[in-house]
């Protein structure tokens, strides 16, 4: 790009990434979703990744982001408001992420009684998601939550038929009102109080029966959230401790005579990324909430929307992970140093194709894992979810971070600078490793299921034996992970290491299979064999590197 200022000219900067398609440039997503059986969707696909990669798009995710919400606590005369005022750019992004269906898509087949989930059906919501987060990350947050409540709002099929068509609507409604009276609605969550996270028997929030109680029925919610993110949804699926214990409730903004019910909202988060999005935290005061399933029931019944939250963490991540790659590829290419292209320079080149080798795994992993959602009566499927899931939120959410400090650096200071999505991507994708089940969470998940599921761990390290075939490294790794598996007095210190080496074994098996060999063989000679690395760009310098830069981001 060449411009002429009165004292110099500027050049050897590379142009803006934009108008590019998400979907068409992104041959190991294409692979993924062909491979785990989405093909049928590629041609959609293809349309929404340019929409999703367009300039337009680009610019909506920064102004979404400078300006970031802002909650209004009262009006000017001093009565309660309790809502939250967004940049347009931010409700453009919700509009399209809805019209295309991603808080939704997959329960399509919930608007024909009896009819069947349809084949692929998350396997092409991912994909969508996937691009979507890379257009504007933060309104994914309850494009996420609203696909999630589905299966859990099935449990009070009361509830379920009074909300499910306004969720299976393609057409968003920003306004506040009643959700009757609205195109579209979302659906949040509200589990996490001050007092713990992670453990939310510790929930505080009381719930005292209207009348009778009992499922479907009328409660009234006193207590607290520390964090409750999209407080503009139009439900909330919250904890609270009921009489017979902790439950899950649905928490309307409005009650049915349309009064606001009883949610007020204190601050709102200022957070290190994510800043499109609000992040709540908020008092119930006698906020009437109707009771999903049985008292007591409430971690159970919750846990389906929290297992469908962490496939779209794990699928999120990825996508912006692809996007670091992919941007960072683009200035190399751009960028002349030493008379020689950056993409061109041994060190550069090398991490970039390392930087590439953890995007192949990453999404091998997330649209993997995908197709698990799809085949829920597969019980090869169904074991994949149950183990795989905590797998692949944990290693795919903890790496992405360092991949997008790794990236921002290829871009040298232009990285670090906020106007550019480098430093942006680098602020959001902690926050998929904290939300939805932190680290130790999730290693700690996969324990329970080492425990509890003896028949879960034998059919997916079944699956993988069989994947792993006679290749020398998959073998060994199995036998590393079959290894820890047998320490059982060890298990409970050794379970994020048990984490890491079961996704690099799953990744492995799949990149064996499909990949072109220049990745596979890179993979597996540095993430499977080799020497012990703390950085990016080490143990490929027999790689093809070019080979798999150019397949991440073609030139
Ligand atoms: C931007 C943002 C938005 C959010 N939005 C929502 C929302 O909409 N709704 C909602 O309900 N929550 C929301 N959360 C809260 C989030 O889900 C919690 O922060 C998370 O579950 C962790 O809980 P905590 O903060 O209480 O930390 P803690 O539970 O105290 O955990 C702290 C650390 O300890 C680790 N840990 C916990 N237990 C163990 C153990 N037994 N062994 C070893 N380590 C352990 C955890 O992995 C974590 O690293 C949001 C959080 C953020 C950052």
């Amino acid at each position: 790009m060449h411009d002429t200022f009165a004292t110099h000219e500027v050049f050897n900067q590379s142009p803006p990434f934009e108008n590019v398609n998400l979907f068409t440039s992104d041959r190991a997503l294409m692979d993924a979703v062909d491979r785990e059986g989405g093909g049928q969707a590629a041609k959609h696909l293809a349309a929404f990744g340019r929409i999703c990669g367009s300039a337009e798009a680009f610019e909506r995710q920064r102004l979404a982001n400078d300006n970031p919400p802002k909650l209004r606590t009262f009006d000017t005369k001093g009565f309660r408001r309790d809502t939250v005022e967004f940049h347009p750019a931010y409700h453009e992004c919700m509009e399209l992420s809805v019209h295309e269906g991603l808080h939704c898509s997959a329960w399509d087949h919930l608007a024909k009684p009896g009819a069947k989930p349809i084949p692929g059906a998350n396997l092409a919501r991912s994909a969508g998601t996937y691009m979507a987060i890379q257009m504007e990350a933060g309104h994914q947050c309850p494009i996420t939550m609203t696909n999630a409540a589905v299966p859990t709002l099935l449990l009070e099929p009361a509830l379920a038929s009074q909300w499910l068509p306004k969720i299976l609507s393609r057409r968003y409604d920003k306004s506040f009102k009643p959700a009757a009276d609205k195109t579209g609605v979302t659906v949040g969550m509200g589990m996490t109080e001050k007092q713990g996270g992670t453990d939310v028997r510790a929930n505080s929030t009381r719930a005292v029966p209207a009348a009778n109680g009992g499922p479907g029925a009328e409660y009234l919610l006193t207590g607290h959230k520390w964090f409750m993110s999209a407080p503009m949804c139009d439900a909330f699926l919250v904890l609270a401790q009921a009489p017979g214990g902790l439950s899950c409730f649905l928490m309307p903004r409005f009650l049915p005579d349309g009064n606001v019910n009883g949610l007020r909202f204190q601050r709102l988060k200022d957070k290190l990324g994510n800043r499109s999005n609000a992040s709540s935290e908020v008092e119930f005061q006698a906020a009437h909430a109707w009771l999903i399933g049985e008292e007591g029931r409430g971690v159970p019944n919750i846990i389906e929307m929290v297992t469908c939250t962490r496939l779209d963490c794990a699928v999120g991540s990825a996508g912006l992970m692809r996007l670091a790659l992919a941007n960072a590829i683009h200035h190399c290419r751009n960028r002349t140093v030493f008379q020689r292209r950056l993409v061109d320079q041994p060190l550069m080149s090398q991490v970039l194709a390392d930087l590439a080798l953890d995007v192949e795994t990453a999404t091998a992993l997330s649209f993997r894992l995908a197709r698990s959602f799809d085949r829920a009566s597969d019980p090869n499927a169904a074991a994949w979810r149950r183990m795989m899931t905590a797998v692949t939120k944990f290693w795919v959410c903890k790496i992405g971070p360092a991949l997008a400090y790794e990236a921002m650096e290829c871009l040298g200071g232009n990285g670090y600078v906020e106007e550019g999505i480098a430093a942006r991507l680098y602020r959001e994708l902690p926050v998929n490793a904290i939300w939805e089940g932190s680290g130790n969470v999730m290693a700690l998940d996969l324990l329970r299921v080492l425990q509890r599921e003896a028949e879960t761990v034998e059919i997916v390290m079944d699956d993988l034996a069989v994947a792993a075939g006679d290749e020398p490294r998959l073998k060994a790794q199995l036998a590393r992970v079959r290894g820890i598996l047998h320490e059982p007095r060890l298990l409970d210190r050794r379970a994020r290491d048990l984490a890491e080496a079961l996704a690099l074994l799953a990744a492995g098996t799949i990149l064996q299979a499909h990949a072109p060999p220049a990745v596979a063989d890179a993979f597996m000679s540095t993430r499977l064999s080799g020497g012990p690395r703390q950085t990016y760009g080490q143990g490929l310098d027999r790689a093809q590197t070019q080979a798999i830069v150019d397949r991440a981001f073609p030139g």
